[in-house]
């Protein structure tokens, strides 16, 4: 699904210079690379403040932590994407409230989050599914008309631009505050595990450094409870390299998107995925009608065509999550995608003969 290896040869000079050079320094944990990345990452988004962790799900956590929530507050989320988002809401101890997502875009759908919308709701995690924006000019509306928190769970999206009514934004910059992991195979991704919180928000960005440094503010003084969630500085070497090419890195992703759309535009059977903006693929993802999507996923492999579902159960039918007052019928859309969906290798470094045999592939087995 992507080629870490490609893209790594490319860089590697650079990258096994900056590694060694941390080694050297012995500064291994919170060092200077740590808070270079930190500060070249703030400008690159237009953040005030971006705080490293160790990786998204915590990243993700710690965002709801600084912002407060209580045991039995409700927190919006769509039915469609990793469970990470779901599970940090249940593992506070705050009630999760999934909702349907958009057919088109598989981000959560407005009219979803507004219907299930109660006097406890507190907070709405948008997820930018993908690699594109959910809609953030009608989520931040609707949490100014009902006073909500707005998390972006910004792990697919990183370098998308969201044209809001105020003007281009970054993802992950829009919302209250935000969280990403630097997971090898997202699009800024590290050679480990890692993460990060976005804020504009200075007294927010100071709570959430205490959290994530055991709830100190002052040395060895416990304010309040926090956890151990840091980013190594071997990994921001990494990510300053990888930052650098960013732009580059999602501009070749785009460039493939576009050779896989050329290729299925006029295959009836296979939806391309839709672009409401800037999107910068995460994942290539096709939707397929009258298609065994289960047995396409297995031609592909039995031709070593790497492929995935992303992502194939719904987090409201998943035990873990799974609660009494969900309907069926609250989430026709989730129910009918898990079906449809199939993701394509999306990488930095796909190459025109391979588009050709993975398209040629795919019509092979769908037009047959
Ligand atoms: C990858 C991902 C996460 C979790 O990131 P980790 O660094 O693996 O913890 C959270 N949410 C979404 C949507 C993701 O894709």
């Amino acid at each position: 699904m992507v080629d870490l290896k490609g893209q790594y040869e490319k860089i590697k000079d650079q990258v096994n210079t900056s590694i060694l050079n941390v080694l050297d320094s012995t500064a291994y944990i919170n060092g200077p690379e740590v808070k270079k990345f930190q500060e070249e990452l703030e400008a690159y988004l237009g953040v005030k403040h971006v705080i490293p962790c160790a990786n998204g799900t915590d990243a993700l956590q710690i965002a709801m932590m600084g912002l407060g929530l209580k045991p039995g507050d409700e927190v919006i989320t769509a039915d469609f994407t990793f469970a990470a988002t779901v599970e940090v809401i249940a593992l506070l101890g705050l009630t999760p409230v999934l909702v349907d997502v958009n057919p088109d875009d598989f981000n959560i759908d407005i009219a979803a989050i507004e219907k299930a919308i109660t006097p406890n709701t507190k907070a709405i995690v948008p997820v930018h599914l993908f690699g594109q924006c959910a809609n953030m000019d009608a989520v931040m509306a609707l949490a100014k008309k009902h006073d909500l928190f707005v998390i972006e769970d910004n792990a697919q999206a990183i370098g998308a631009n969201y044209a809001s009514k105020s003007g281009q934004q970054k993802a992950g910059t829009i919302g209250h505050v935000a969280s990403t992991s630097f997971f090898p195979s997202k699009n800024l991704g590290c050679y480990g595990d890692g993460g990060a919180i976005f804020t504009n928000d200075d007294a927010l960005a100071h709570t959430i450094r205490g959290i994530v440094n055991h709830g100190m503010y002052k040395r060895y003084h416990h304010d309040v409870v926090g956890v151990n969630s840091r980013l190594d500085s071997v990994q921001a070497a990494v990510l300053r390299a990888k930052l650098k090419n960013l732009e580059d890195y999602n501009s070749a992703r785009q460039s493939a998107a576009s050779k896989y759309d050329a290729a299925f535009a006029s295959v009836k059977n296979v939806i391309t995925p839709v672009r409401n903006g800037h999107h910068v693929f995460h994942q290539y993802t096709l939707k397929v009608k009258n298609v065994d999507r289960d047995a396409l996923a297995q031609f592909l492999n039995d031709n070593n065509i790497p492929c995935g579902v992303y992502y194939p159960i719904p987090l409201h039918s998943q035990k873990a999550y799974a609660d009494s007052r969900y309907n069926e019928s609250d989430f026709p859309v989730t129910n009918q995608l898990i079906k449809e969906v199939i993701s394509l290798p999306m990488h930095t470094e796909l190459d025109d003969e391979q588009i050709k045999f993975i398209t040629s592939k795919v019509i092979e087995f769908v037009t047959k």
